[in-house]
């Protein structure tokens, strides 16, 4: 091992904590230091090249070092890096509102607030929720429906609308009043009493990342939208995976032409290159909040609308239009279906396959159908063993993600389900 690589690991082992990891356990490993990416490939500090096959945890989009974004990055470098957004406007983020709106009907989504991730974009739209209804006087509208399994980032009021188990179990007694349902047949089951006390129900669009990529059946969404207009209550998407073309459209929603009351908007916002979050509203929402101090909207952070992250997110909408991004993705989506539906054919431990977009879930199972013992953990030694043969993943417990960068190609996809199938023979 290079001693570049021995002295990173040292002080990583010496000093760092990582997010949703066993640290005992990983202070006895060699981790992959990455140190450099271009294209959808990244390099680790030993010089072996890797394709990001979860696009770097679902942010990146049109992938690493692209000229287009990194020229946004310096142009604006060249007049400031941060401005404070409290008190003060930017052209950036004047520039980036303007844009993010104009992707919806006119009318619909008219407000956009900025933070910093997913977990505070949706931090913000619970907040607003809740507000609105006190804004309004309806002071016992103040609970939340949420779906089994959802998950919604990890800020305390973010986690406690989280359904994952493993994640949410120790801190659910500390957050917001959720109610969980499963699916619309049980919400369209419940008492109208019941909505009455209802301020808002939030959703992962058209598939749960976390819950091991799940689709929803078609028709939910729009579902959904009507059982809320019919009770009053707001809508709140979180677009925060599937946002930015990774489901074939610019945003889920759009498959079922749904508008919500919030859209909460962040990984691939800047084109996964700076941590920035935007919540969308509408101008009904945003009225509710005018006229009086004890009417505004006391929420922010220090880097809100922070000039790098907006341009940035400028330039990725940019390629979106110049590289026409959507349109050239569709193909790759019906190519990713043909190479999964091989894996499958070839390889007896992939059981399903569960893909909407350019997002796929590949689920192993034992031959006989029967789940792997979980302190197996199968779907990790895959994404261990897949490292070897060039590809970068990790799994969701036995699911194998596959969320390549929308700028993938044919042939680097057909390397990457071609590495997966190799990991998946070598564990079986
Ligand atoms: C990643 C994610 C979040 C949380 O975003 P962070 O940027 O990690 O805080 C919330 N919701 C969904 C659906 C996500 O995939």
């Amino acid at each position: 091992m290079r001693e570049d690589s021995r002295r990173w690991i040292e002080g990583d082992r010496a000093h760092c904590w990582h997010p949703f990891t066993r640290q005992a356990e990983w202070c006895r490993e060699e981790p992959l230091v990455l140190v450099r990416g271009e294209g959808v490939w990244l390099w680790d500090s030993e010089g072996h090249r890797y394709f990001d096959g979860n696009s770097s945890i679902w942010t990146n989009i049109h992938g690493h070092r692209h000229p287009r974004l990194d020229a946004a990055i310096r142009a604006q470098l060249e007049d400031v890096a941060h401005t404070s957004y409290l008190g003060f406007a930017n052209p950036r983020a004047s520039e980036l509102a303007a844009r993010l709106t104009a992707l919806f009907p006119s009318g619909t989504l008219e407000r956009v607030f900025f933070s910093d991730d997913g977990s505070t974009a949706i931090e913000c739209a619970v907040r607003m929720a809740l507000q609105y209804r006190l804004n309004r006087g309806e002071d016992t509208r103040t609970g939340f429906i949420a779906f089994e399994n959802g998950y919604h980032g990890d800020t305390l009021g973010a986690a406690s609308l989280g359904g994952v188990g493993r994640f949410t179990g120790l801190m659910q007694r500390f957050g917001l009043d959720v109610r969980r349902v499963s699916s619309m047949a049980e919400l369209e089951a419940t008492p109208t009493e019941w909505s009455n006390h209802i301020a808002a129900v939030i959703v992962e669009p058209l598939i749960q990342g976390v819950n091991e990529m799940r689709p929803w059946p078609a028709g939910m969404l729009a579902a959904l939208r009507r059982w809320c207009d019919a009770r009053g209550v707001h809508l709140i998407l979180d677009e925060v995976m599937t946002g930015f073309g990774r489901t074939g459209r610019m945003f889920a929603c759009q498959h079922e032409d749904v508008v919500p009351d919030f859209l909460c908007v962040a990984k691939g916002l800047t084109g996964g290159y700076l941590p920035m979050a935007a919540t969308l509203t509408s101008g009904a929402v945003y009225d509710a909040f005018l006229g009086g101090a004890d009417k505004a909207f006391y929420y922010g952070h220090s880097y809100t609308a922070n000039p790098l992250g907006c341009a940035v997110a400028l330039a990725s909408l940019d390629v979106f239009e110049e590289d026409r991004v959507l349109e050239t993705l569709q193909p790759k989506i019906a190519r990713m279906a043909e190479l999964l539906a091989g894996l499958k054919e070839r390889s007896p431990l992939v059981h399903e396959i569960r893909q909407r977009g350019f997002i796929a879930g590949i689920e192993l199972r034992q031959p006989d159908g029967s789940r792997f013992p979980a302190d197996a953990r199968t779907g990790e030694a895959v994404c261990r063993a897949a490292w070897s043969h060039g590809l970068l993943t990790r799994p969701i417990l036995d699911t194998i993600v596959l969320m390549p960068p929308l700028a993938t190609t044919e042939d680097e996809l057909a390397f990457a389900v071609d590495a997966l199938e190799k990991a998946i023979a070598q564990c079986g």
